[in-house]
């Protein structure tokens, strides 16, 4: 008998009780707005701000609307103007390229080695191509960072990390998103806390922090703020930063209060979620696990395998017949973009080369995402399946 997997690929947790009575609360006194405090109130956004700050070590946190508005505003706030160019990554979701062209700048790409990470070879050879860089660490896979830095340091690039997918994760012990200038979260649905919108901004410098609150829509009411700047870092500021309004409200906020709290927990589930999928898999003939460095602490949201050097017809057929056993992998070689799934080419309002060694990597590259309310038994029973079929219809060699 043909096994096959029933669950959903794209069923979250439900919010935790005490998040949805933090809600309840807020939706009862009705002050959903930021600002709209009573006497002596901090409200829910600016505890969220000041628990995210003192969770990442950073001294200033802005919550906003969303991951990509956190990016954009990274942007503007580092000061990319129009027709700039901006590092980064190839390998990534489309909201990246579309924060820097949200601006009117323009993403100059950069490649994807077999670990999934940004190729820093590429990086060195076109870091003197722009004065800031995007980092995407795209599906949670940490580049080697100490070289990225200095990388950037010796080249003047600010960097700007975008942690949509490493929110809790490390590198050598230093939380994800306080190696750049800037780190950006994502709360959206699919990301490590679900707000279904939302998004988080950290860094320790006071202009930045100032500037990006004055832009996230704070009119002169940025005193209201908990792990913001004193206010005298917005004196010469608050003249000249536009309001590019995209503020978090308090109900978003008391959801993710108690969601951020489970965090490391969370991370250990996905942790046993990560492990039995990669123990399922090892050893599949023609199948490459991706190797995570020992200096990695990631969150095993995602998971990812390459079909390296097949013919496209053969993956498309491991994917067509895994989905008719229930399990939905995301394949990032087409250039028809699908989903949520595409690739620096298929962005034509941002220009690029084509680059043959990423091009071999996405052309192999299947991704799945591992929801909290699988199991490390449905993670098995995905494996076995996916082991099944590639070893069925694996080309020859
Ligand atoms: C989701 C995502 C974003 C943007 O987050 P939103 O909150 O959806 O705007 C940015 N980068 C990556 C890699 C993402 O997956």
């Amino acid at each position: 008998m043909t096994e096959r997997f029933e669950g959903s690929f794209t069923q979250q947790e439900p919010i935790p009780e005490d998040g949805i009575e933090a809600a309840v609360a807020v939706m009862r006194h009705g002050r959903l707005h930021r600002y709209n405090l009573s006497e002596g109130e901090l409200g829910e956004t600016a505890l969220l701000e000041q628990d995210f700050a003192a969770m990442t070590g950073a001294r200033y946190c802005l919550a906003v609307a969303s991951g990509g508005y956190a990016l954009a505003c990274a942007l503007r706030a580092v000061g990319v103007a129009p027709d700039d160019r901006v590092l980064t990554n190839a390998f990534t979701l489309a909201p990246v390229p579309g924060a820097i062209a949200s601006l009117g700048a323009e993403p100059v790409f950069v490649g994807v080695t077999e670990d999934l990470v940004i190729d820093l070879d590429d990086l060195a050879e076109k870091a003197a191509a722009a004065d800031v860089l995007m980092l995407s660490h795209m599906r949670g896979h940490i580049c080697d960072m100490d070289r990225l830095m200095a990388i950037c340091r010796e080249a003047g690039v600010t960097v700007i990390e975008d942690c949509a997918h490493t929110m809790g994760a490390r590198w050598r012990g230093v939380p994800s998103g306080r190696h750049g200038l800037v780190g950006c979260y994502s709360t959206q649905t699919y990301k490590h806390a679900n707000s279904g919108e939302g998004g988080l901004l950290v860094t320790d410098d006071e202009e930045i922090a100032a500037r990006s609150i004055l832009l996230s829509g704070s009119y002169m009411l940025y005193e209201r703020h908990a792990a913001a700047p004193p206010a005298a870092a917005f004196d010469r500021l608050r003249w000249h930063v536009p309001n590019v309004s995209g503020r978090m409200d308090n109900l978003r906020a008391a959801i993710l209060r108690p969601q951020l709290s489970r965090l490391s927990d969370r991370s250990e589930r996905w942790a046993e979620l990560y492990r039995a999928m990669e123990a399922g898999l090892w050893g599949v003939p023609g199948l490459t696990l991706v190797q995570r460095p020992e200096a990695e602490d990631f969150v095993g949201s995602s998971f990812q395998f390459l079909l390296l050097d097949w013919p496209e017809p053969t993956v498309a057929e491991v994917v067509a017949r895994c989905a008719a056993r229930g399990v939905e992998l995301k394949w990032f070689g087409p250039e028809e973009p699908a989903g949520f799934t595409s690739r620096y080419g298929a962005w034509r309002y941002a220009p690029s080369v084509p680059m043959p060694r990423t091009d071999r990597v996405l052309a192999g590259l299947l991704d799945m995402r591992l929801p909290l309310t699988f199991d490390v038994e449905d993670c098995r029973l995905i494996s076995r399946i996916i082991a099944e079929e590639v070893r069925g219809v694996r080309p020859a060699v």
